[in-house]
């Protein structure tokens, strides 16, 4: 299971705080997850290794993507804090 969030996450995202970096020659939207609320498994594209619920971590998504904001936030990644940092 990697991102199977439902629709609740995505209102969330979609009207929560995040914060806006620029990366890779692109745009991104950056919200943190609160440990708290990190609840399920996920892959992190950073380092390949698993992001276990209960650790705290960020999930980002193109913020210039020419589909929408929903389909960027549909297609976005969730990174331990510190590879999002170094990648
Ligand atoms: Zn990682």
């Amino acid at each position: 299971m990697t991102d199977t969030e439902g629709e609740d996450d995505l209102s969330r995202l979609a009207s929560g705080w995040r914060r806006t970096e620029v990366r890779r020659g692109g745009v991104w939207n950056v919200q943190p997850v609160q440990a708290a609320q990190a609840v399920k498994t996920y892959q992190c594209p950073g380092c390949n290794l698993e992001i276990v619920p209960g650790l705290a971590h960020v999930v980002a998504w193109r913020g210039d993507g020419v589909m929408g904001d929903a389909a960027d936030i549909s297609a976005r990644r969730h990174w331990h804090s510190h590879c999002w940092k170094i990648t």
